[in-house]
């Protein structure tokens, strides 16, 4: 780096964005936090980047964030992140989740920022019938949720077309585990992820996990999906802003290996040495039989290699960090916000 980067990172307190937060800190970036605390947690920022309490729907609050500071960068993590919900209430994604990140790209323009990374999904994808899914797969969201991520793609196509500004749309897989030294993991409310919800029950805390179908053209009946270390998203995040100096960007973001939802459960049996009651129930709507991404891509052009690629590493480090903190970030320290304006 030339000199220090600052970099915006909105929803910075969310999981994953808290753990490329903490990567930045750790590579020497200067970091604002920019979230609205309803999903994320105040204790997963650390204490070297600043914390700026704020809505992205409020122009306001973002001519402020603006005028406080100079970004070099941003990485877009702030969104509503249900598939389920989205279905439900649409409207809460497709105008919410696109109205607020129009609102951001355009203060980005304006100030001259010309490095944007957008948290993206595989829901982008919907239900694909061949493996694995790379960049050219056809688009075709399987909800309200992948998209407003695919209008957010397409804001960020026009703002490099019109204002230059660079861009990185990383759809993800399965984002899961946690950090590796277990101070920050995975802590949402409500949950509705199927590895924090299969460490509750081995922790005590529910009575069962319930599989969603078991008649599946899989091997066991049950869905495959492509589980890949929250570090390892962080570490692509990196990778990418480095990247943008010269051109935009999409990558798929897995380890091109797929598990069952039994698979996880055995995982997570063999992990935590604990029993771990299953009851099967119903398929839940719009899930695809089988989800597997290809990052070939990304793996060619910078050379990002998954540091923890197998799955019972994934488990033992979301483990690790429930095992310290039974009681998710709710008993963390408390710190304080950043006033701007
Ligand atoms: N799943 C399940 N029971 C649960 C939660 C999830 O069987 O209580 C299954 C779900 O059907 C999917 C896989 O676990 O096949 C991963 O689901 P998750 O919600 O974690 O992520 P998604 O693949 O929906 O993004």
């Amino acid at each position: 780096m030339p000199h220090q980067e600052t970099v915006l990172v909105t929803g910075g307190a969310g999981f994953v964005g808290s753990h490329c937060v903490a990567e930045l800190v750790a590579r020497g970036y200067s970091v604002v936090v920019f979230d609205n605390l309803q999903q994320g947690h105040r204790a997963a920022v650390p204490a070297e980047a600043e914390l700026v309490e704020g809505d992205l729907a409020s122009p306001a609050t973002l001519t402020r964030l603006f005028s406080a500071f100079r970004f070099d960068a941003i990485l877009h993590f702030a969104s509503n992140s249900l598939v389920g919900e989205s279905m439900r209430n649409p409207h809460l994604y497709l105008h919410d989740n696109v109205v607020n990140a129009l609102n951001l790209v355009q203060f980005a323009a304006d100030n001259g920022v010309r490095r944007f990374v957008l948290s993206s999904t595989a829901n982008l994808f919907g239900m694909p019938d061949r493996m694995p899914i790379d960049e050219n797969t056809e688009i075709d969201p399987g909800s309200p949720y992948g998209e407003s991520k695919f209008m957010i793609e397409r804001i960020l196509h026009w703002a490099d077309k019109v204002h230059g500004m660079h861009s990185a749309c990383l759809r993800y897989f399965n984002a899961a585990g946690a950090h590796p030294d277990g101070h920050l993991g995975e802590d949402h409310d409500p949950e509705t992820h199927l590895i924090p919800l299969v460490l509750d029950v081995a922790a005590g805390k529910r009575p069962h996990i319930e599989i969603f179908g078991d008649d599946y053209p899989t091997h066991d009946g049950t869905c495959i999906r492509d589980y890949i270390h929250v570090s390892d998203l962080a570490d692509a995040h990196i990778r990418v802003l480095s990247a943008l100096d010269h051109r935009s960007c999409r990558y798929n973001l897995g380890n091109g290996r797929g598990y069952t939802v039994r698979e996880v459960i055995e995982t997570a049996r063999r992990v935590t040495g604990r029993d771990i009651a299953v009851k099967v129930g119903a398929r839940r709507p719009g899930d695809p039989p089988v989800l597997i991404a290809s990052s070939e891509r990304i793996r060619r052009d910078l050379g990002w290699d998954p540091r923890f690629p197998d799955l019972e590493t994934i488990i033992r480090h979301a483990w690790d960090w429930r095992c310290r903190n039974p009681g998710g970030y709710e008993s963390g320290p408390v710190r304080e916000l950043v006033a701007v304006g």
